[in-house]
């Protein structure tokens, strides 16, 4: 049996704290793990900024819900969930993602969460394990999956590395040349032609 494994933001939709930071305006949230590497630090500092603007967890999802999945993201899930059984292995929250997952028909999603008050404040953040993206995988190979992922950055190559066969998508140049060993694409029908091809099974189009 096989199953697909995806990266979230990057592959199906946008960075969601970037998309949110241009949405509402809020230049500082547009902070990432490149500017501030501790991701303690970051989030507490994102959580900070969320109650200084006093952005309930209500709002933030009202704003999430005016973002888009990437065209021809549906499209792509819907395929992949005809041939094979898709769980989606990403770093960001069940609260945060909520809108998004809606428009992509709810595929299976193993993330983090929020942790809000009786006010819907957001006061803390709970992640799921450490390493999730490659725990997962390594669960999922203990009752004999065979794995199929694709990710498109750093945090994505230790999901890759584990899994049967590892795909970059839409990964920016320093990672496809830092990681050689996986096809690398930027299409979704180039995604499909990568995921016909990892498979043991006889998949068409
Ligand atoms: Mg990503």
């Amino acid at each position: 049996m096989e199953i697909a494994c995806l990266d979230l933001e990057g592959v199906l939709v946008p960075e969601i704290w970037i998309e949110f930071a241009n949405k509402t305006g809020i230049e500082a949230l547009k902070a990432t793990t490149r500017d501030i590497p501790d991701y303690d630090v970051l989030m507490k500092q994102r959580l900070r900024i969320l109650d200084e603007h006093n952005l309930k967890i209500q709002d933030i999802q009202d704003v999430i819900a005016t973002l888009k999945p990437l065209e021809g993201a549906r499209e792509f899930v819907d395929w992949l969930r005809e041939r094979f059984q898709v769980i989606i292995l990403s770093d960001t929250f069940y609260e945060f993602s909520q809108p998004l997952m809606r428009q992509l028909g709810f595929p299976t999603l193993f993330c983090h969460r929020l942790i809000t008050d009786d006010e819907g404040r957001v006061t803390d953040y709970k992640l799921r394990q450490a390493d999730p993206k490659r725990q997962s995988i390594r669960a999922l190979q203990t009752i004999y999956y065979r794995t199929i992922a694709a990710g498109d950055s750093y945090n994505d190559t230790t999901m890759l590395a584990e899994a049967d066969a590892g795909i970059l998508f839409h990964a920016p140049q320093n990672v496809i040349d830092e990681f050689p060993q996986f096809p690398a694409v930027h299409t979704y029908e180039d995604l499909k032609k990568e995921f016909i091809k990892a498979s043991n099974r006889d998949l068409s189009l």
